[in-house]
Protein backbone atom coordinates (compact mmCIF):
# COMPACT_ATOMS: atom_id res chain seq x y z
CA UNK A 1 0.00 0.00 0.00
CA UNK A 2 2.50 2.09 1.12
CA UNK A 3 4.80 1.73 -2.37
CA UNK A 4 1.22 2.15 -4.38
CA UNK A 5 0.85 5.51 -2.39
CA UNK A 6 4.56 7.05 -2.62
CA UNK A 7 4.49 5.70 -6.49
CA UNK A 8 1.37 7.62 -7.18
CA UNK A 9 2.97 10.93 -5.65
CA UNK A 10 4.43 13.59 -8.66
CA UNK A 11 7.98 13.20 -7.97
CA UNK A 12 9.45 17.10 -8.75
CA UNK A 13 11.56 16.51 -11.72
CA UNK A 14 14.61 18.46 -9.57
CA UNK A 15 14.52 15.56 -6.81
CA UNK A 16 15.83 13.18 -9.74
CA UNK A 17 18.82 15.94 -10.51
CA UNK A 18 21.87 15.86 -8.02
CA UNK A 19 23.72 19.13 -8.05
CA UNK A 20 27.10 18.68 -9.12
CA UNK A 21 29.43 21.06 -6.48
CA UNK A 22 32.21 20.89 -9.23
CA UNK A 23 31.56 20.30 -13.03
CA UNK A 24 34.69 21.56 -13.99
CA UNK A 25 36.53 18.95 -12.08
CA UNK A 26 34.45 16.35 -13.50
CA UNK A 27 35.23 17.12 -16.62
CA UNK A 28 38.64 17.52 -15.92
CA UNK A 29 38.23 13.54 -14.35
CA UNK A 30 36.47 12.52 -17.84
CA UNK A 31 39.13 14.37 -19.73
CA UNK A 32 42.22 12.62 -18.03
CA UNK A 33 40.16 9.39 -17.89
CA UNK A 34 39.99 9.04 -21.68
CA UNK A 35 43.14 10.48 -22.97
CA UNK A 36 45.06 8.71 -19.86
CA UNK A 37 43.05 5.57 -21.57
CA UNK A 38 44.38 6.21 -25.26
CA UNK A 39 48.15 6.87 -24.16
CA UNK A 40 47.97 3.42 -21.80
CA UNK A 41 46.91 1.97 -25.35
CA UNK A 42 49.30 4.01 -27.45
CA UNK A 43 52.24 2.61 -25.06
CA UNK A 44 50.97 -0.65 -25.17
CA UNK A 45 50.75 -0.79 -29.18
CA UNK A 46 54.11 1.44 -29.75
CA UNK A 47 52.14 4.25 -31.39
CA UNK A 48 52.16 6.80 -28.10
CA UNK A 49 51.21 9.90 -30.46
CA UNK A 50 48.12 8.19 -32.19
CA UNK A 51 46.96 6.50 -29.07
CA UNK A 52 46.63 9.92 -27.37
CA UNK A 53 44.79 11.38 -30.45
CA UNK A 54 42.61 8.48 -29.93
CA UNK A 55 42.26 9.62 -26.50
CA UNK A 56 41.42 13.47 -27.50
CA UNK A 57 38.80 12.49 -30.12
CA UNK A 58 36.65 9.80 -27.84
CA UNK A 59 37.01 12.90 -25.04
CA UNK A 60 34.94 14.94 -27.71
CA UNK A 61 32.77 12.15 -29.27
CA UNK A 62 31.83 11.51 -25.93
CA UNK A 63 31.21 15.78 -25.29
CA UNK A 64 28.74 15.78 -28.31
CA UNK A 65 26.84 12.84 -26.93
CA UNK A 66 26.58 14.50 -24.28
CA UNK A 67 25.27 17.53 -25.56
CA UNK A 68 23.48 15.86 -28.12
CA UNK A 69 21.24 14.30 -25.05
CA UNK A 70 21.13 18.16 -22.94
CA UNK A 71 19.79 19.71 -27.11
CA UNK A 72 17.12 16.47 -27.29
CA UNK A 73 15.85 17.27 -23.94
CA UNK A 74 15.83 21.04 -23.83
CA UNK A 75 14.11 20.57 -27.27
CA UNK A 76 10.83 18.70 -26.06
CA UNK A 77 9.51 20.87 -22.49
CA UNK A 78 8.06 17.48 -20.98
CA UNK A 79 11.09 15.12 -21.11
CA UNK A 80 12.42 13.73 -18.20
CA UNK A 81 15.68 14.42 -17.36
CA UNK A 82 18.80 12.18 -18.86
CA UNK A 83 21.64 11.09 -17.15
CA UNK A 84 24.38 13.04 -17.70
CA UNK A 85 28.12 14.05 -16.42
CA UNK A 86 30.14 16.95 -15.71
CA UNK A 87 29.22 20.66 -17.33
CA UNK A 88 26.56 19.12 -19.20
CA UNK A 89 24.74 17.78 -16.26
CA UNK A 90 25.10 21.08 -14.42
CA UNK A 91 23.38 22.74 -17.30
CA UNK A 92 20.46 20.41 -17.34
CA UNK A 93 20.55 20.98 -13.57
CA UNK A 94 20.03 24.45 -14.37
CA UNK A 95 17.62 24.34 -17.00
CA UNK A 96 15.52 22.13 -14.94
CA UNK A 97 15.25 24.05 -11.96
CA UNK A 98 14.24 27.73 -14.34
CA UNK A 99 11.57 25.32 -15.91
CA UNK A 100 10.14 24.10 -12.60
CA UNK A 101 10.34 27.75 -11.40
CA UNK A 102 8.23 28.87 -14.45
CA UNK A 103 5.89 25.91 -14.52
CA UNK A 104 5.27 27.09 -10.79
CA UNK A 105 4.64 30.92 -11.85
CA UNK A 106 2.71 30.17 -14.92
CA UNK A 107 -0.14 27.31 -12.54
CA UNK A 108 0.10 30.19 -9.91
CA UNK A 109 -0.90 33.03 -12.88
CA UNK A 110 -3.31 30.69 -14.00
CA UNK A 111 -5.12 29.83 -10.67
CA UNK A 112 -4.82 33.92 -9.69
CA UNK A 113 -6.64 34.56 -13.12
CA UNK A 114 -9.07 31.89 -12.14
CA UNK A 115 -10.22 33.50 -8.96
CA UNK A 116 -10.15 36.81 -10.46
CA UNK A 117 -12.70 35.79 -13.19
CA UNK A 118 -14.82 33.66 -10.65
CA UNK A 119 -14.86 37.31 -8.23
CA UNK A 120 -15.29 39.47 -11.92
CA UNK A 121 -18.27 36.52 -12.39
CA UNK A 122 -19.99 37.23 -8.70
CA UNK A 123 -20.08 40.66 -9.26
CA UNK A 124 -23.72 41.57 -9.73
CA UNK A 125 -22.23 44.51 -11.41
CA UNK A 126 -21.41 45.02 -14.88
CA UNK A 127 -17.64 45.61 -15.29
CA UNK A 128 -15.96 46.60 -18.79
CA UNK A 129 -12.07 47.47 -19.08
CA UNK A 130 -11.05 49.86 -21.64
CA UNK A 131 -8.10 51.23 -23.19
CA UNK A 132 -8.05 55.39 -22.69
CA UNK A 133 -8.93 55.63 -26.77
CA UNK A 134 -12.40 53.29 -25.74
CA UNK A 135 -10.45 49.96 -26.81
CA UNK A 136 -12.63 46.94 -24.90
CA UNK A 137 -9.74 44.77 -23.19
CA UNK A 138 -11.95 42.95 -20.72
CA UNK A 139 -15.73 42.42 -19.53
CA UNK A 140 -17.63 40.56 -17.08
CA UNK A 141 -20.55 38.56 -17.77
CA UNK A 142 -22.83 40.78 -15.83
CA UNK A 143 -21.62 43.20 -18.56
CA UNK A 144 -23.62 40.77 -20.98
CA UNK A 145 -26.51 40.79 -19.20
CA UNK A 146 -27.02 44.96 -18.84
CA UNK A 147 -24.78 46.18 -21.44
CA UNK A 148 -25.45 43.51 -24.37
CA UNK A 149 -21.53 43.04 -24.76
CA UNK A 150 -20.81 39.60 -26.31
CA UNK A 151 -16.99 38.02 -26.97
CA UNK A 152 -16.72 39.48 -30.51
CA UNK A 153 -16.93 43.17 -29.10
CA UNK A 154 -13.52 43.18 -27.62
CA UNK A 155 -11.29 45.27 -29.18
CA UNK A 156 -14.01 47.22 -30.61
CA UNK A 157 -14.55 50.80 -29.13
CA UNK A 158 -17.33 51.02 -26.63
CA UNK A 159 -18.85 54.08 -27.65
CA UNK A 160 -19.54 52.38 -31.30
CA UNK A 161 -21.39 50.32 -29.40
CA UNK A 162 -23.49 52.59 -26.68
CA UNK A 163 -24.51 54.71 -28.45
CA UNK A 164 -26.84 56.99 -25.74
CA UNK A 165 -25.27 60.75 -26.38
CA UNK A 166 -25.17 61.48 -22.42
CA UNK A 167 -23.17 58.33 -21.79
CA UNK A 168 -21.20 59.61 -25.05
CA UNK A 169 -20.31 62.90 -23.18
CA UNK A 170 -18.82 61.54 -19.97
CA UNK A 171 -16.88 58.87 -21.90
CA UNK A 172 -15.19 61.33 -23.79
CA UNK A 173 -15.01 63.79 -20.48
CA UNK A 174 -13.72 60.90 -18.50
CA UNK A 175 -11.34 60.42 -21.28
CA UNK A 176 -9.72 63.41 -21.65
CA UNK A 177 -9.12 63.43 -17.62
CA UNK A 178 -7.26 60.94 -17.32
CA UNK A 179 -6.77 59.77 -13.71
CA UNK A 180 -9.57 61.48 -12.37
CA UNK A 181 -12.93 59.60 -11.88
CA UNK A 182 -16.02 60.96 -13.98
CA UNK A 183 -19.19 61.39 -12.30
CA UNK A 184 -21.84 58.67 -12.15
CA UNK A 185 -24.89 59.13 -14.98
CA UNK A 186 -28.20 56.94 -15.03
CA UNK A 187 -28.97 55.44 -18.51
CA UNK A 188 -31.35 53.32 -19.92
CA UNK A 189 -29.77 49.84 -20.69
CA UNK A 190 -29.31 49.01 -24.67
CA UNK A 191 -30.90 45.60 -24.17
CA UNK A 192 -34.39 46.77 -22.50
CA UNK A 193 -35.09 50.62 -22.46
CA UNK A 194 -37.09 49.69 -18.67
CA UNK A 195 -33.95 48.81 -17.25
CA UNK A 196 -32.22 51.93 -15.95
CA UNK A 197 -28.25 51.60 -15.49
CA UNK A 198 -25.79 54.27 -13.25
CA UNK A 199 -22.98 53.81 -15.07
CA UNK A 200 -19.31 54.87 -13.29
CA UNK A 201 -15.96 55.24 -14.36
CA UNK A 202 -12.59 55.03 -12.54
CA UNK A 203 -9.36 55.56 -14.03
CA UNK A 204 -7.48 52.39 -13.85
CA UNK A 205 -3.13 53.47 -14.22
CA UNK A 206 -2.53 56.04 -16.38
CA UNK A 207 -4.26 54.42 -19.60
CA UNK A 208 -7.17 52.30 -19.01
CA UNK A 209 -10.75 52.79 -17.62
CA UNK A 210 -13.35 50.30 -15.48
CA UNK A 211 -16.47 50.98 -16.41
CA UNK A 212 -19.07 49.66 -13.34
CA UNK A 213 -22.80 49.37 -14.71
CA UNK A 214 -25.49 48.89 -12.16
CA UNK A 215 -29.11 48.14 -12.38
CA UNK A 216 -30.82 50.59 -10.33
CA UNK A 217 -34.51 50.26 -11.80
CA UNK A 218 -35.49 48.69 -8.68
CA UNK A 219 -34.07 51.55 -6.50
CA UNK A 220 -36.18 53.76 -9.03
CA UNK A 221 -39.28 51.85 -8.85
CA UNK A 222 -39.25 51.99 -5.27
CA UNK A 223 -38.77 55.80 -5.39
CA UNK A 224 -41.58 56.28 -7.42
CA UNK A 225 -44.31 53.71 -5.45
CA UNK A 226 -42.71 55.89 -2.57
CA UNK A 227 -43.35 59.17 -4.14
CA UNK A 228 -47.14 58.14 -4.67
CA UNK A 229 -47.84 56.71 -1.53
CA UNK A 230 -47.36 59.75 0.47
CA UNK A 231 -49.09 61.39 -2.53
CA UNK A 232 -51.85 59.26 -2.02
CA UNK A 233 -52.06 59.60 2.03
CA UNK A 234 -52.02 63.22 1.74
CA UNK A 235 -54.63 63.47 -0.80
CA UNK A 236 -56.79 60.77 1.06
CA UNK A 237 -56.49 63.12 4.93
CA UNK A 238 -56.84 66.36 2.78
CA UNK A 239 -60.23 65.63 1.81
CA UNK A 240 -62.00 64.94 5.32
CA UNK A 241 -59.19 67.64 6.65
CA UNK A 242 -60.98 70.56 4.43
CA UNK A 243 -64.27 69.07 4.97
CA UNK A 244 -63.62 69.84 8.97
CA UNK A 245 -62.11 73.22 8.54
CA UNK A 246 -65.10 74.14 6.70
CA UNK A 247 -67.82 73.34 8.80
CA UNK A 248 -65.13 74.87 11.78
CA UNK A 249 -65.13 78.29 9.98
CA UNK A 250 -68.64 78.49 9.66
CA UNK A 251 -69.13 77.66 13.50
CA UNK A 252 -66.34 80.20 14.41
CA UNK A 253 -67.46 83.15 11.80
CA UNK A 254 -71.27 82.85 12.05
CA UNK A 255 -71.79 84.19 15.87
CA UNK A 256 -75.54 84.11 15.35
CA UNK A 257 -75.58 80.47 15.33
CA UNK A 258 -78.35 79.06 18.32
CA UNK A 259 -76.39 76.41 20.59
CA UNK A 260 -78.41 73.63 18.81
CA UNK A 261 -77.41 74.76 15.19
CA UNK A 262 -74.15 74.48 16.48
CA UNK A 263 -74.28 70.97 17.88
CA UNK A 264 -76.02 69.93 14.66
CA UNK A 265 -72.54 71.82 12.71
CA UNK A 266 -70.69 69.93 15.06
CA UNK A 267 -72.32 66.53 14.78
CA UNK A 268 -71.40 66.93 10.75
CA UNK A 269 -67.52 67.04 11.56
CA UNK A 270 -68.10 63.15 13.48
CA UNK A 271 -67.73 61.63 9.95
CA UNK A 272 -64.50 62.85 8.18
CA UNK A 273 -63.23 62.56 11.80
CA UNK A 274 -63.89 59.05 11.74
CA UNK A 275 -63.16 58.53 8.33
CA UNK A 276 -59.41 60.03 9.17
CA UNK A 277 -59.32 58.05 12.28
CA UNK A 278 -59.57 55.13 10.12
CA UNK A 279 -57.41 56.08 7.49
CA UNK A 280 -54.83 56.74 10.52
CA UNK A 281 -55.00 53.45 11.99
CA UNK A 282 -54.76 51.55 8.54
CA UNK A 283 -51.87 53.03 7.90
CA UNK A 284 -50.75 52.48 11.28
CA UNK A 285 -51.65 48.83 10.76
CA UNK A 286 -49.78 48.41 7.48
CA UNK A 287 -46.71 49.83 8.29
CA UNK A 288 -46.40 47.29 11.38
CA UNK A 289 -47.39 44.21 9.39
CA UNK A 290 -44.74 45.95 6.79
CA UNK A 291 -41.46 45.44 8.90
CA UNK A 292 -42.30 43.04 11.47
CA UNK A 293 -42.18 39.27 10.99
CA UNK A 294 -44.32 36.66 12.80
CA UNK A 295 -42.71 33.27 14.77
CA UNK A 296 -43.00 30.16 12.71
CA UNK A 297 -46.16 28.42 12.86
CA UNK A 298 -45.31 25.88 15.87
CA UNK A 299 -44.18 28.85 17.78
CA UNK A 300 -47.50 31.09 16.73
CA UNK A 301 -51.01 30.16 19.20
CA UNK A 302 -53.75 28.46 18.00
CA UNK A 303 -56.50 30.64 16.62
CA UNK A 304 -60.22 29.23 16.15
CA UNK A 305 -60.83 30.66 12.67
CA UNK A 306 -64.12 29.61 12.88
CA UNK A 307 -65.14 31.49 15.61
CA UNK A 308 -63.80 34.51 14.67
CA UNK A 309 -65.56 34.45 11.38
CA UNK A 310 -69.13 33.77 13.63
CA UNK A 311 -68.18 36.62 15.44
CA UNK A 312 -67.09 38.82 12.30
CA UNK A 313 -70.31 37.56 10.41
CA UNK A 314 -72.26 38.90 13.41
CA UNK A 315 -70.93 42.53 12.80
CA UNK A 316 -71.55 42.29 9.35
CA UNK A 317 -75.41 41.17 9.96
CA UNK A 318 -75.77 44.18 12.10
CA UNK A 319 -74.58 46.77 9.56
CA UNK A 320 -76.26 44.71 6.80
CA UNK A 321 -79.31 45.19 8.74
CA UNK A 322 -81.44 42.48 7.09
CA UNK A 323 -80.26 43.43 3.34
CA UNK A 324 -78.07 40.63 2.49
CA UNK A 325 -78.79 37.01 3.09
CA UNK A 326 -75.47 35.22 4.71
CA UNK A 327 -74.84 31.71 4.36
CA UNK A 328 -71.86 29.56 6.55
CA UNK A 329 -71.01 26.64 6.20
CA UNK A 330 -67.28 26.36 8.71
CA UNK A 331 -65.45 23.25 9.61
CA UNK A 332 -65.97 23.77 13.51
CA UNK A 333 -62.45 21.63 14.38
CA UNK A 334 -59.98 23.46 11.45
CA UNK A 335 -57.76 25.89 13.41
CA UNK A 336 -54.81 28.01 12.34
CA UNK A 337 -51.63 28.63 13.69
CA UNK A 338 -50.74 32.46 14.02
CA UNK A 339 -51.46 36.16 15.08
CA UNK A 340 -55.38 36.26 16.25
CA UNK A 341 -55.37 40.30 15.63
CA UNK A 342 -53.88 39.73 11.89
CA UNK A 343 -56.06 36.92 10.80
CA UNK A 344 -59.04 38.74 12.35
CA UNK A 345 -58.53 41.44 9.63
CA UNK A 346 -58.51 39.44 7.34
CA UNK A 347 -62.30 38.04 8.04
CA UNK A 348 -62.96 41.25 8.30
CA UNK A 349 -61.65 42.99 5.61
CA UNK A 350 -63.30 40.25 3.44
CA UNK A 351 -66.31 40.21 5.09
CA UNK A 352 -66.75 43.86 5.23
CA UNK A 353 -66.28 44.56 1.49
CA UNK A 354 -68.80 42.26 0.29
CA UNK A 355 -71.36 43.62 2.44
CA UNK A 356 -70.03 47.11 1.09
CA UNK A 357 -70.01 46.70 -2.27
CA UNK A 358 -73.03 43.94 -2.42
CA UNK A 359 -76.26 45.91 -3.35
CA UNK A 360 -79.23 45.39 -0.71
CA UNK A 361 -80.78 42.02 -1.94
CA UNK A 362 -77.62 40.37 -2.17
CA UNK A 363 -76.22 37.14 -0.72
CA UNK A 364 -73.48 36.43 0.94
CA UNK A 365 -71.58 33.00 1.62
CA UNK A 366 -68.82 31.96 3.77
CA UNK A 367 -66.67 29.22 3.89
CA UNK A 368 -63.84 27.80 5.89
CA UNK A 369 -62.66 24.05 5.43
CA UNK A 370 -60.03 21.81 4.90
CA UNK A 371 -58.31 21.25 1.54
CA UNK A 372 -57.54 17.63 -0.01
CA UNK A 373 -53.60 18.47 0.39
CA UNK A 374 -53.69 19.89 4.27
CA UNK A 375 -54.30 23.48 3.69
CA UNK A 376 -57.72 25.23 4.34
CA UNK A 377 -59.78 27.78 2.37
CA UNK A 378 -61.82 30.61 3.72
CA UNK A 379 -64.14 32.06 1.20
CA UNK A 380 -66.15 34.88 0.59
CA UNK A 381 -68.50 35.07 -2.07
CA UNK A 382 -71.26 37.60 -3.37
CA UNK A 383 -73.58 38.47 -5.87
CA UNK A 384 -72.55 42.21 -5.96
CA UNK A 385 -71.16 43.98 -9.00
CA UNK A 386 -67.95 41.95 -9.63
CA UNK A 387 -64.94 42.91 -10.95
CA UNK A 388 -63.57 43.85 -14.33
CA UNK A 389 -60.67 41.30 -14.99
CA UNK A 390 -58.00 44.36 -15.50
CA UNK A 391 -58.78 45.40 -11.95
CA UNK A 392 -58.20 42.41 -10.54
CA UNK A 393 -54.31 42.15 -10.60
CA UNK A 394 -54.26 45.77 -8.58
CA UNK A 395 -56.73 45.17 -6.19
CA UNK A 396 -54.20 45.04 -3.46
CA UNK A 397 -51.86 47.55 -4.36
CA UNK A 398 -52.27 50.51 -1.60
CA UNK A 399 -55.14 53.15 -2.21
CA UNK A 400 -56.13 51.09 -5.45
CA UNK A 401 -59.85 51.19 -5.87
CA UNK A 402 -61.77 50.34 -8.94
CA UNK A 403 -64.26 52.84 -8.42
CA UNK A 404 -62.72 55.36 -6.04
CA UNK A 405 -66.27 57.50 -5.36
CA UNK A 406 -67.84 54.25 -4.40
CA UNK A 407 -64.94 53.13 -2.08
CA UNK A 408 -65.08 56.52 -0.11
CA UNK A 409 -69.12 56.64 0.21
CA UNK A 410 -68.98 53.32 1.83
CA UNK A 411 -66.30 54.68 4.63
CA UNK A 412 -63.47 52.38 2.15
CA UNK A 413 -59.66 53.79 2.79
CA UNK A 414 -58.44 52.01 0.02
CA UNK A 415 -56.14 49.55 2.06
CA UNK A 416 -58.45 46.71 2.97
CA UNK A 417 -57.34 44.53 0.71
CA UNK A 418 -53.32 45.86 1.41
CA UNK A 419 -53.64 44.75 4.88
CA UNK A 420 -55.11 41.46 3.97
CA UNK A 421 -52.41 40.63 1.32
CA UNK A 422 -49.59 41.73 3.81
CA UNK A 423 -50.72 39.61 6.75
CA UNK A 424 -51.31 36.58 4.45
CA UNK A 425 -47.98 36.55 3.10
CA UNK A 426 -47.05 36.95 7.10
CA UNK A 427 -48.66 33.47 7.50
CA UNK A 428 -47.72 31.98 4.22
CA UNK A 429 -50.85 32.20 2.57
CA UNK A 430 -52.44 33.34 -0.44
CA UNK A 431 -55.27 35.81 -1.54
CA UNK A 432 -57.34 34.13 -4.52
CA UNK A 433 -59.42 36.67 -6.42
CA UNK A 434 -62.08 35.48 -8.61
CA UNK A 435 -64.82 37.31 -10.09
CA UNK A 436 -67.52 37.94 -13.10
CA UNK A 437 -68.83 40.65 -13.89
CA UNK A 438 -72.38 41.72 -13.01
CA UNK A 439 -72.63 38.20 -10.91
CA UNK A 440 -70.64 38.72 -8.09
CA UNK A 441 -66.84 37.73 -6.69
CA UNK A 442 -65.03 35.64 -4.80
CA UNK A 443 -62.28 36.44 -2.08
CA UNK A 444 -60.24 33.54 -1.04
CA UNK A 445 -57.42 32.80 1.44
CA UNK A 446 -55.72 29.78 1.60
CA UNK A 447 -53.19 28.63 4.52
CA UNK A 448 -50.68 26.80 3.70
CA UNK A 449 -50.52 23.33 5.81
CA UNK A 450 -47.83 24.06 7.84
CA UNK A 451 -50.37 26.50 9.70
CA UNK A 452 -53.40 24.36 9.54
CA UNK A 453 -54.79 22.32 12.95
CA UNK A 454 -57.74 20.04 12.72
CA UNK A 455 -59.19 19.37 16.48
CA UNK A 456 -57.08 20.87 18.87
CA UNK A 457 -58.00 22.16 22.22
CA UNK A 458 -57.71 25.54 23.46
CA UNK A 459 -58.43 27.75 25.97
CA UNK A 460 -61.40 30.18 25.87
CA UNK A 461 -60.44 32.28 23.18
CA UNK A 462 -58.45 35.96 24.66
CA UNK A 463 -60.60 38.62 23.41
CA UNK A 464 -58.11 40.62 20.92
CA UNK A 465 -58.34 44.48 20.68
CA UNK A 466 -60.10 43.92 17.48
CA UNK A 467 -61.63 47.54 17.36
CA UNK A 468 -58.13 48.56 15.64
CA UNK A 469 -58.75 46.03 12.94
CA UNK A 470 -62.22 46.47 12.08
CA UNK A 471 -63.59 48.77 9.75
CA UNK A 472 -66.83 49.09 9.78
P1 LIG B 1 -61.73 49.89 -0.04
O1 LIG B 1 -61.51 50.55 1.24
O2 LIG B 1 -61.82 50.85 -1.19
O3 LIG B 1 -62.82 48.89 -0.05
P2 LIG B 1 -60.02 47.60 -0.39
O4 LIG B 1 -58.55 47.51 -0.45
O5 LIG B 1 -60.73 46.83 0.62
O6 LIG B 1 -60.34 49.13 -0.31
O7 LIG B 1 -60.56 47.16 -1.82
C1 LIG B 1 -59.98 47.71 -2.98
C2 LIG B 1 -61.02 47.79 -4.08
O8 LIG B 1 -61.39 46.48 -4.49
C3 LIG B 1 -62.30 48.44 -3.68
O9 LIG B 1 -62.22 49.84 -3.79
C4 LIG B 1 -63.28 47.87 -4.67
O10 LIG B 1 -63.23 48.58 -5.88
C5 LIG B 1 -62.74 46.47 -4.91
N1 LIG B 1 -63.46 45.44 -4.13
C6 LIG B 1 -63.06 44.89 -2.95
N2 LIG B 1 -63.94 43.97 -2.55
C7 LIG B 1 -64.92 43.94 -3.47
C8 LIG B 1 -66.13 43.16 -3.63
N3 LIG B 1 -66.51 42.25 -2.73
N4 LIG B 1 -66.88 43.39 -4.73
C9 LIG B 1 -66.53 44.30 -5.64
N5 LIG B 1 -65.41 45.06 -5.55
C10 LIG B 1 -64.62 44.88 -4.49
Amino acid sequence: CMKNSSSRRRVSPLAELRVNPNPWVSEAKALTTFVGIGTLLGLITGHLGVGFGLGLAGFLVWHFLQLHRLERWLRSPRSRPEPMYGLAEDLQFHMSRERHLQRQKRAQLAKGLKQFRRTAGAIPDGMVLVTRSGEILWFNPQATELLGLYPGDLGHHLNHLIRNPEFLRVFTQAQGRGRDNANSIEIPSPLNERVTLEIRLFAVGKDQQLLVARDTSLVHRLQTMRKDFVANVSHELRTPLTVIIGYLETILDDESLTLEETRSLLEKLDRPAQRMRLLVEDLLLLSRLDTGTIPPADECPVVEFGAIVRAVGKDCEYISAGEHHFEYELAPQLKLSGIEQEIYSVASNLMNNAIRYTPAGGEIRVRWRALEDGSARFEVTDTGPGIEEQHLQRLTERFYRVDVGRSRQNGGTGLGLSIVKQVLRRHGAKLEVTSTLGEGSQFAAVFPASRVLIGVETGPMEGPDRRSFHRA
